[in-house]
């Protein structure tokens, strides 16, 4: 499926706007950055498709550049709350119903989403929560949460699992976790069958619950 290409807003331009912003670059979206601070934006300029200076409490900015016609719109302003919170709520008075915003504390986050932003992103402990998991599991190479204590992770085979198959790997849990693929050297291998055959080097990749999951920890 090829990806539609949009337009997003990305307001803020600290590391975690910039990192967003030049992100949604590469994938060739269009990307409208903005940030009060003249040197960051001067500094982003040449790789935004338009980096502004302005103030995104300001209505006249906002509306001036357009932001109502983005499909999207990230605010990556964490510290001062009162902006991040003054800004989401312009956009909503604008008409802007895809809203992500990075929330620096729990006051934040609240109020985020007490004005109805369902899209609020907490970069430090998702990230401080991410490293724990990456040293609790180190065979683990990726980590993804889907949902309802469902997650997909990706683990690299170690030695002692060269030449088990699927089900003696994942016996007595075979309902409670689904193989979903093997990636060996350049090639996907799916769907696995019971008596897929491991080898050393192939990345598995599993989902089920995080409890189970861990359970099985000590297999691989
Ligand atoms: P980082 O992503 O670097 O961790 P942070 O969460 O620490 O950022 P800030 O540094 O407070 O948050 O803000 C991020 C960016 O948002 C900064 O570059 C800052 O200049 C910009 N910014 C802050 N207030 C406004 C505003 N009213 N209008 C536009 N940009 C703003
Ligand atoms: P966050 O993860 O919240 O974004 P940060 O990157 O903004 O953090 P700080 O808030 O400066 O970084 O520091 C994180 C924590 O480290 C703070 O709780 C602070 O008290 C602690 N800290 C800072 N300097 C030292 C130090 N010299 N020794 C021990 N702890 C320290
Ligand atoms: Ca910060």
């Amino acid at each position: 499926m090829k990806n539609q290409l949009r337009q997003f807003a990305v307001i803020g331009l600290g590391r975690f706007g910039s990192a967003a912003a030049l992100e949604l670059m590469r994938f060739g979206h269009s990307i409208i950055g903005i940030d009060i601070d003249a040197k960051i934006v001067n500094k982003l300029a040449d790789q935004l498709t338009l980096a502004a200076i302005a103030d995104a409490t300001d209505e006249n900015a906002l509306k001036d550049l357009n932001i109502s016609n983005c499909d999207a719109t990230i605010v990556a302003i964490g510290e001062s709350l009162e902006a991040s919170i003054l800004c989401v709520l312009l956009l909503k008075n604008m008409g802007m119903s895809e809203i992500w915003a990075k929330a620096s504390s729990k006051p934040h986050h609240t109020i985020l989403s007490r004005i109805g932003i369902s899209r609020i992103v907490h970069p430090e402990e998702e990230m401080g929560m991410k490293v724990a998991q990456s040293l609790n599991y180190p065979m683990v190479n990726h980590y993804m949460p889907i949902g309802y204590n469902l997650y997909v992770v990706e683990i690299k085979i170690a030695e002692k699992c060269h030449g088990i198959s699927i089900q003696d790997l994942l016996k007595d849990v075979r309902d409670s976790i689904d193989p979903l693929l093997v990636r060996r050297k350049r090639e996907t291998i799916k769907p696995i069958e019971p008596d897929f055959i491991l080898e050393l080097n192939d990345s598995l990749v599993l989902s089920g619950s995080l409890d189970i999951l861990a359970s099985i920890a000590p297999r691989l």
